[in-house]
């Protein structure tokens, strides 16, 4: 399987570390707040990834952290702390925050069916991690102590920006008009690995170090819970492309310093979501989230189906017609693949070479629309309803949109009421025929019917659409 690797630039073959085997990390949440769809397009791709390497026979073992202290309003490590701002905004603690915010991100991954990665760890559980690897950083002269916090130097590193596409200018620090530059750094991209008295006044959580009592920088987290549980050499890390910089560079410069060796092999940067007046974020516009959707009347699937639609690479511009247009389009997929029919020999030969045929196109760069159009060719080809069903129930284990399962059979602007209503008389018309009165069985069939609903008997039951 090939893909884009950040580090490289460049589309490659994958070859992991040890063969059969991959290594993935993903940078999680910070747990301060709802995530929007925008974070969670990322997530998504990632799962797509996972699933896909799965697909290809690897054996994966993913991790991801989650944020639950030291992430400050700016990524350059100045501003407040995110989960403290969170607490103060709903007179809550910083654990209840981290608790309810971290619920909800698992509720929205289950919605948007994202698997949840085999090692989940929570910051606050790794603090003697973090201690361990900063004070290694320090004995090897990669960290310095000033103003009563620890610091990472990065003109100890010959190649810092490791991505770098950017100039130095573009990477100041203070990228806020509103932070106030640390002037504890001896250089401006030096970051922060351990916080004491400097941002201490009202931080919630703090622990024991040999610097003093205090709390540990974001950055720390992603490379001892890396290190942790893959060991000292990554295969694949992803995160969304604003990550690259300053965590993912910050990540790899402590890392590699720490192990003394190259760290991770393949970057995986996700797009971003944009509305249409730009960069999606909290604090802007209406905050989109998987609930604020299925409160409009959508399946978070469609969401799925859309972001699948587009490359990861490509920022995706969201609005709700280009929504709407992936709703009908994902509706139309359900319905065309409702409709073949169970029957048939399963022709094992052929599940085998479509498999092979959506390993090499999806896995060239995780092309997912090219991914979804093999479904049409399945749809189309001349084989037996059942094999056809097994090729998408494959694809599926991937693409995760359970394409077989009933297709919703309300129309736009789906009708809670209506629906409970023509549930209600389906209920009615299965008890009248277990009683063998058939008259009144045929009375709802046609008293639904003239509402625009019709009701078809099928080996999974009653199904019903509107005419
Ligand atoms: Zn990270």
């Amino acid at each position: 399987m090939k893909i884009y690797n950040s580090l490289t630039k460049r589309v490659e073959e994958f070859v992991p570390n040890v063969e059969g085997k991959v290594g993935m990390y993903t940078c999680g949440p910070t747990v301060y707040h709802f995530a929007h769809i925008g974070n969670l397009r990322s997530y998504l791709m990632e799962d797509v990834l996972e699933k896909l390497l799965r697909f290809s026979g690897y054996d994966v073992k993913r991790v991801m952290n989650i944020t639950d202290v030291g992430h400050l309003s700016s990524d350059a490590d100045t501003g407040e702390d995110k989960m403290l701002k969170g607490a103060k905004r709903e007179h809550k603690t910083v654990m209840e925050i981290a608790k309810f915010y971290t619920d909800a991100f698992f509720d929205d991954c289950r919605k948007l069916n994202i698997k949840t990665p085999d090692v989940v760890e929570p910051a606050t559980s790794c603090i003697s991690e973090f201690i361990h690897m900063i004070e290694v950083l320090l004995e090897k002269g990669y960290a310095y102590k000033a103003g009563e916090n620890v610091y990472f130097d990065t003109s100890k590193l010959k190649d810092y920006y490791v991505f770098g596409n950017q100039s130095e200018d573009e990477l100041m620090v203070g990228v806020r008009d509103d932070v106030t530059e640390d002037t504890n750094k001896r250089n401006k991209n030096d970051f922060v690995l351990w916080f004491t008295k400097s941002k201490f006044e009202d931080q919630a959580l703090k622990w024991d170090s040999p610097w003093g009592v205090g709390y540990p920088g974001w950055h720390i987290e992603c490379s001892c819970i890396g290190i942790k549980h893959l060991g000292e050499f990554m295969d694949i890390h992803c995160g969304g492309v604003d990550n690259m910089f300053p965590h993912h560079t910050n990540e790899i410069a402590q890392s590699e310093s720490f192990l003394g060796h190259k760290w991770c092999n393949y970057w995986f940067h996700v797009h971003h979501l944009n509305d249409e007046t730009g960069k999606m974020s909290k604090s802007k516009g209406e905050f989109l989230t998987v609930s604020l959707l299925e409160q409009k009347g959508y399946d978070p699937l469609a969401y799925r189906f859309f972001a699948l639609s587009s490359h990861y690479r490509k920022p995706l511009v969201f609005s709700y017609e280009a929504l709407d247009q992936a709703v009908n389009a994902y509706k139309k997929l359900k319905n065309r693949i409702a409709s073949v029919p169970e029957e048939g020999a399963e022709d094992a030969a052929a599940v085998k070479e479509f498999h092979d045929k959506f390993a090499e196109t999806v896995g060239n760069d995780l092309n997912t629309a090219m991914g979804l159009t093999l479904i049409y060719d399945v749809l189309k080809a001349d084989l037996s309803g059942n094999t056809k069903r097994a090729i998408i129930a494959d694809y599926d284990k991937v693409l995760g949109l359970n394409l077989l399962s009933a297709p919703e059979s309300a129309d736009d602007g789906e009708d809670e009421e209506l629906k409970a209503m023509v549930e209600a008389k389906i209920e009615e018309r299965k008890n009248a025929k277990k009683e063998k009165n058939f008259e009144l069985a045929d009375r709802i069939r046609n008293e639904l019917l003239e509402m625009g609903i019709v009701i078809e008997d099928t080996r999974e039951g009653v199904k019903w659409h509107k005419a």
